[in-house]
């Protein structure tokens, strides 16, 4: 092998200081991602754990009266749906209907709620892998 082609395959070095995934795949038990990262790492994402962490301005100030922020996406959602934290009992809302790549650094999903606007990085999602391996 020739010195260029060893600097041919460093070219993805750009993005080595952030995660990237290799394949982003639907789990069914539990329902939820499986996201495999570029250097093999593998974490199962269950969705109401996602939607737990979602990052948006809205889930983490839980405070914000929803019809303030005025049906993030067009969406509406009833205040009484948004204000309730665990939703357990819902498993609806907490599943994602549909998810969509933001760019190439971030995951979206939208909700069973309507709820679309968290965006997860791929930064994001490596730090939360609920996986033993790196919950130690
Ligand atoms: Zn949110
Ligand atoms: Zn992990």
């Amino acid at each position: 092998m020739r010195r260029d082609d060893l600097a041919k395959d460093d070219q993805s070095s750009y993005w080595k200081s952030m995660p990237q995934p290799k394949a982003v795949t639907l789990s069914q038990d539990p329902k939820g991602i499986v996201i495999e990262w570029e250097d093999g790492h593998k974490g199962t994402y269950p969705f109401p754990y996602l939607r737990k962490a979602c990052p948006c301005a809205l889930c983490k100030g839980e405070r914000t009266p929803f019809d303030q922020v005025g049906g993030i996406g067009g969406r509406v959602v009833s205040p009484a749906d948004s204000s309730e934290p665990s939703g357990l009992a819902s498993g609806e809302r907490n599943t994602a209907k549909d998810m969509f790549k933001v760019g190439r650094y971030a995951l979206g999903f939208k909700w069973g709620d309507g709820h679309d606007a968290g965006i997860f990085t791929w930064d994001y999602l490596r730090q939360m892998c609920p996986c033993a391996e790196c919950a130690s």
